[in-house]
């Protein structure tokens, strides 16, 4: 199959011919037919992962993918050969505690596509546990709106509804308006939310606003918290961090009303593991709960594909730029940049 190889990290990915996934008796090979590049594929290229098998080289990034299914394993129960589906990115076991009580995104032997094992810069892909970690794509959801559903989409659903337990008519700010930060505003805007969209660039509030944001503020031309403060009249009831920086995370803890949430979506490139100093006195006084986000657990997904199926959400809007595997390293280097607003999605391989 053709596949972009990582064989050194912050080195263009080579695009080569390699051996075909082999298939265990529980997985299931998928023909691609559409991958996101996402910032976390940037952040493993980079080298900043820290599961245990991110820095096994050479290897295949890629983890926002939905394609069609080859060939089946012998235990396979739900899917057979011709099937749509979609592929979430952050896999349970299924058995330790921790998807026992439904939270597969934080189980203890997780496995996550495009890190622990080859992932979607490819033309085809092998899924292990497929059973558990594979959903069925409704034939009216189009493989492109399904390739941000597997990571962005489904990071910001579970950051917002759940983790942020959003409820309709709550000030929401949300800092950042790359891909989950537009995937929040959009299912913020959808669940009866006010959103308001911080970021340092006016393209990018464009989308936003487009999303359903109902206010913007350029942080590099407005102190947001006194903006927010003022738009909401005292703070917001949930913020969310989509970036991953100091600032940004200081911004939206302070951008809340006494008794506010915020939920950290955005990952640190800080080499300290994203350390960073908050101000507990007011985290004290206002009684502020701090929430961490990663992923979404697979018994959230049928909710996120019925808002999606029936036209509540429509994530195939992120998309801005549609590129073939060979042009993948450019999205790297514009990535680098911080250039480019939206989502690239590979689409012919
Ligand atoms: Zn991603
Ligand atoms: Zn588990």
């Amino acid at each position: 199959m053709k596949a972009a190889v990582l064989k050194a990290f912050n080195q263009p990915l080579v695009i080569k011919e390699v051996a075909d996934p082999t298939l265990t008796p529980d997985g299931v090979i998928l023909k691609l037919e559409a991958t996101g590049v996402c910032r976390s594929d940037w952040h493993a290229w980079q080298g900043h992962m820290t599961t245990p098998n991110a820095n096994m080289l050479p290897h295949i990034l890629g983890h926002e993918m939905s394609g069609i299914v080859e060939e089946v394993g012998k235990n396979i129960k739900n899917f057979k050969k011709g099937d749509r589906v979609i592929v979430p990115f952050n896999q349970g076991d299924g058995v330790c505690p921790y998807c026992v009580s439904g939270r597969h995104n934080i189980c203890d032997n997780r496995q996550m596509v495009g890190l622990d094992f080859n992932g979607g810069f490819a033309s085809h892909i092998h899924i292990p546990n497929a059973d558990l970690n594979l959903f069925h794509l409704p034939e009216n959801i189009s493989f492109l709106d399904a390739s941000s559903m597997g990571c962005r989409f489904m990071t910001a659903y579970h950051g917002v509804m759940t983790q942020g337990n959003l409820k309709a008519g709550d000030w929401v700010s949300i800092y950042g308006s790359g891909g989950v930060g537009l995937s929040a505003v959009q299912i913020a805007t959808a669940a009866g939310a006010n959103v308001i969209a911080v970021d340092i660039g006016d393209d990018k509030l464009e989308l936003a606003k487009k999303f359903g944001a109902v206010a913007t503020v350029n942080s590099k031309r407005e102190n947001a918290i006194e903006a927010i403060k003022e738009i909401t009249k005292g703070g917001s009831r949930l913020s969310v961090d989509a970036i991953g920086h100091q600032d940004t995370v200081l911004s939206s803890v302070m951008s809340l009303q006494k008794g506010g949430r915020h939920v950290q979506l955005g990952m640190s490139s800080n080499p300290k593991g994203g350390l960073t100093s908050l101000p507990i006195n007011l985290i004290l006084a206002y009684e502020i709960e701090f929430i961490g986000s990663c992923g979404m657990p697979v018994p959230e997904y049928p909710k996120l594909i019925r808002m999606v199926e029936m036209g509540h959400l429509q994530p195939g809007k992120l998309v801005t730029k549609k590129i073939a595997l060979d042009e993948i390293n450019q999205a790297f280097e514009d990535m680098n940049q911080y250039t480019g607003s939206g989502m690239t999605v590979v689409t012919k391989y």
